[in-house]
C-alpha cells in the first residue's frame, strides 16, 4: 500500500499544474466567477449578473443566459450570430464596435449597443469601457485595424475585469493602470507570442493575468517570464478538446 500511494504521489509531482475550468476573484459584495469555453469564449459572473464575451467557440451548452454580452471584433473566432442567440437572455443588450454592427445587420437583432474605443458605458449595470485593440505596424497590421474592433474594461464590485481582444502590445495597453484581472491573447500572426505578452503585462501590472486565446502557443512560457514579478498567473482550461 505504502508503495502505491508514494507511486501515486511522485506520479502527481510529474504531471503538470492541471489547467482549471472555473475560476474565482473575490470583490466586493460577492465574487467574480470566471468560466472559460474556448479560445477567445468565456463567461463572467458576479452579483448575480451573466456577461457573455465572444460567444464563438466550444461547447456553450452550459453558458448561463448573459445579461449582457460583449462583442470584440468581426472574425469568426470572436462573433457568431446564432451562438450570441443562444447565451442572450431575452431582450440582453449585446455590445459591439461599429464594424461588427455593419457585418451582422438584422442577424444580431436589438438592442445593440455600439461602443468605440474610449467610449464608458453602463450596460445591464455593468461598467463597461472600449478600449482599442490593434496590431502594430509591421506584416500583422492588416489583421486588426486601429478603431475597428474593441478590448473592454469592466468594473464588477470594484475590480476592473480587462478583456484584451485579438491586440498587440499597443502604447494604450502598456499605459493601462489599476487592471485587477488581464485576459491577454497569445498567438502568431495575430496578437504577441508569449514572450511578448510577458513584457506587455509587466508593463501595466495587472494583479492577475489569465492567457486566453492561445492556440498552437505556450502559455507556460507565459507564465515562466512573470516569476517573481507580483502578477499571479492563471492557467485555464481553454482547449479542452486538446485537453488543455
Ligand atoms: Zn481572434
Amino acid at each position: 500500500m505504502k508503495t502505491i500511494s508514494l507511486l501515486a504521489l511522485s506520479l502527481a509531482l510529474l504531471l503538470p499544474a492541471v489547467a482549471m475550468a472555473q475560476s474565482t476573484v473575490a470583490a466586493t459584495g460577492g465574487t467574480i466567477t470566471i468560466t472559460p469555453f474556448q479560445h477567445a469564449s468565456l463567461e463572467l459572473e458576479f452579483g448575480g449578473k451573466v456577461i457573455q464575451v465572444d460567444p464563438a467557440q466550444g461547447d456553450l451548452s452550459k453558458a448561463k443566459p448573459g445579461d449582457v454580452v460583449l462583442i470584440t471584433d468581426i472574425h469568426g473566432d470572436h462573433l457568431n450570430p446564432d451562438l450570441i442567440a443562444k447565451v442572450r437572455k431575452s431582450g440582453a443588450p449585446v455590445v459591439m464596435p461599429e464594424a461588427v454592427k455593419q457585418q451582422v445587420g438584422d442577424k444580431v437583432p436589438a438592442p445593440v449597443e455600439v461602443m468605440a474605443n474610449g467610449d464608458k458605458k453602463t450596460v445591464a449595470g455593468v461598467a463597461i469601457e472600449a478600449v482599442p485593440m490593434y496590431n502594430l505596424p509591421g506584416p500583422s497590421a492588416n489583421y486588426h485595424t486601429k478603431g475597428r474592433g474593441n478590448g473592454y474594461i469592466l468594473t464588477l464590485g470594484g475590480k476592473r475585469v480587462y478583456i484584451a481582444g485579438d491586440t498587440a502590445c499597443t502604447p494604450e495597453m502598456k499605459a493601462l493602470t489599476n487592471i485587477d484581472v488581464a485576459f491577454i491573447p497569445m498567438n502568431l500572426p495575430y496578437t504577441m507570442t508569449p514572450a511578448e505578452a510577458a513584457d506587455c503585462a509587466k508593463a501595466f501590472k495587472p494583479k492577475i493575468a489569465i492567457p486566453y486565446h492561445y492556440q498552437g502557443q505556450k502559455p507556460e512560457e507565459f507564465q515562466a517570464a512573470l516569476a517573481g514579478t507580483g502578477i499571479e498567473v492563471r492557467l485555464l482550461n481553454w482547449y479542452p478538446a486538446a485537453g488543455r
